[in-house]
């Protein structure tokens, strides 16, 4: 069994992923060929934002993002210590400093009542992430924003396609950020991402950054990056589109039988495993499918002993981190800390099938018993 099945995913979308890719190959545009823009308009339509712009990584669009906000030395941005590092890590190569606010204990979001406490008069934004597919309480968020005349930078990396009070992830806040990596929900073959925003001076600033800054050919009005996804990637997601919706409905139904069998299990029950709460007023594409369990890391070597692959995302939280440490006290996070220590996630994709799934639940039910 896999822990996420890209053959599976492939096989079935054989024919248009080998002829987007042999177009590409025909035309030759490999840099900003006709796929990019074709792209940037199917991904705005279907997320409802005014502009989305490509980019060669998820990292990418959250860094071309701080950087089309102007955020840099001295500012703060505050984020989630419960995340992949690429988080933090744009607004350090920034030179401004992350300030880590815990997480819900349940949903492993960043905890909205505890932001307004750490805003300071050197807040630039706020960064909350769609952790494991599931959008952070965006309403709650955006207000305290609003008050303070401040942005809000959804990390949407896993969260593409999740609907939150009907919109969707990466329209609900002033940028939305997504990756292409290849185990996320929709993924290319390689690295890519996409900024997401209604606000057209800063996408228009966000195609400059992509581009080392330049206005126009050779005209450098302000310092950017290398940062276009390329054409081959692009086709790659404009094939995977085809099947999306089902792929999206696919990974809801397994999500829910998991939820399911785990919470009706008297056995998983004793062993206090459980699911990471979804709130009801949003959906979750299960970027990832995470529970939390006491005894996680012998279950985990018990699992892989029956040959179920999972994951921990994520071990630790980035306040604890050698690179980060100094931007949080290393127990000011409870919370988080506590979630690195019982997550675990269990092989998760649509092409997942029903006994497989089985076979993950018993072998789960088995080992705790
Ligand atoms: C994957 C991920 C990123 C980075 O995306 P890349 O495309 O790998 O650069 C950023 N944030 C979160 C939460 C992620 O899961």
């Amino acid at each position: 069994m896999q822990f996420i099945d890209l053959k599976a995913q492939y096989v079935a979308l054989k024919e248009p992923i080998d002829a987007g890719i042999q177009r590409v190959l025909d035309h030759g545009q490999f840099i900003m060929g006709p796929e990019v823009q074709e792209l940037e308009h199917a991904l705005a339509a279907y997320t409802g934002a005014k502009h989305c712009v490509t980019v060669s990584s998820g990292t990418e669009a959250l860094l071309i993002s701080l950087m089309a906000l102007n955020i840099g030395p001295g500012d703060e941005v505050i984020t989630s210590p419960f995340t992949f590092a690429a988080t933090a890590e744009v607004v350090v190569l920034l030179g401004a400093t992350p300030v880590f606010v815990d997480i819900e204990p349940d949903t492993c979001n960043i905890n909205a009542a505890l932001i307004e406490a750490r805003i300071t008069s050197r807040t630039r934004a706020i960064m909350p992430v769609s952790l494991y597919g599931q959008c952070a309480d965006m309403n709650a968020i955006n207000a305290i924003a609003a008050r303070y005349g401040l942005p809000v930078i959804e990390d949407a990396a896993q969260s593409f396609g999740a609907s939150y009070q009907g919109r969707r992830s990466t329209h609900l806040s002033t940028i939305g950020c997504s990756s292409f990596f290849p185990s996320k929900p929709l993924g290319c073959y390689g690295d890519g991402g996409a900024l997401f925003t209604d606000d057209a001076t800063l996408a228009q600033a966000a195609r400059e950054i992509r581009v080392h800054g330049q206005s126009a050919r050779y005209r450098h009005t302000r310092v950017g990056v290398g940062g276009r996804m390329d054409t081959l990637q692009c086709a790659v997601v404009l094939a995977k589109l085809g099947r999306f919706e089902w792929e999206l409905q696919r990974r809801g139904a397994i999500g829910a039988r998991y939820t399911q069998a785990i919470t009706q299990s008297p056995t998983l029950n004793r062993a206090g495993v459980r699911p990471v709460v979804l709130r009801p007023d949003r959906s979750s594409v299960f970027g990832q499918y995470s529970v939390f369990a006491p005894q996680r890391d012998a279950l985990q070597i018990e699992l892989q002993a029956h040959g179920i692959p999972t994951a921990i995302h994520y071990p630790v939280p980035l306040n604890r981190q050698p690179a980060y440490a100094r931007h949080c006290c290393p127990e000011c996070c409870p919370a988080a800390s506590e979630a690195s220590r019982t997550v675990l996630s269990l092989p998760m994709s649509a092409d997942l099938s029903e006994p497989d799934q089985d076979r993950v639940i018993a072998a789960l039910d088995q080992v705790c018993a």
